[in-house]
């Protein structure tokens, strides 16, 4: 065991809900203890979240960006071309911010989900990830995490649905879902 400060990837996958909000917990730590936080949202946009109001009252060493435009129509040949270029500025800003030392955490939110619909590269993104700054924080979220970045990440974290209020009919609850 070392106790020496390094940065760590970290992935929340899985079908249970919670990924989006434990990369927003571990951000609101590193927050706490002065580090920079970036958090990029891929996909997301034009809806909005009570955690986009939360991140402005904390400033500027806690940002979070929504890089897409909310509903995406995805699965081969339907995925618009539109969200693929959407996605690809996302992370070409991602791995930019990775690699800029302005921040010592930077969140790809849904950036799995991204991956398994083929609108970006697992190993493009592996590949930048495996030679980024020693000390920069990273968490990637999204179901269906890519073997290749599960692999390459110290911390996995798969969420398990035992159930969800969705079942029994109850929609996305302000504070809860969004
Ligand atoms: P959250 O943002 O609440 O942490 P998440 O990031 O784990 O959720 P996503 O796959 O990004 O989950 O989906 C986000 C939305 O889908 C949330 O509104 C969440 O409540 C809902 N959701 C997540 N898991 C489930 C599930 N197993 N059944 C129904 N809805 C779900
Ligand atoms: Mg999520």
């Amino acid at each position: 065991m070392t106790e020496s400060r390094q940065g760590l990837i970290l992935i929340n996958t899985g079908p249970g809900k919670g990924k989006t909000t434990a990369a927003l917990g571990t951000a609101l730590r590193a927050a706490g203890n002065g580090m920079r936080v970036l958090i990029l949202q891929f996909l997301k946009g034009s809806w909005h979240y009570g955690e986009l109001d939360a991140a402005q009252s904390l400033g500027a060493n806690f940002v979070l960006k929504p890089m897409g435009r909310g509903f995406v129509k995805i699965g081969g040949a339907e995925t618009d071309p539109e969200d693929i270029r959407l996605v690809q500025a996302a992370w070409a800003e991602a791995r930019e911010a990775i690699y800029s030392g302005e921040w010592d955490m930077v969140v790809l939110d849904e950036i799995n989900y991204a991956i398994s619909y083929k609108m970006l590269d697992a190993a493009a993104v592996a590949e930048a990830l495996k030679s980024k700054p020693e000390m920069v924080h990273v968490i990637l979220t999204g179901r269906n995490a890519h073997p290749l970045l599960v692999e390459l990440a110290d911390t996995v974290t798969e969420m398990r649905e035992v159930k969800h209020a969705y079942q029994r009919g109850i929609l996305a609850q302000r504070g809860i879902e969004y």
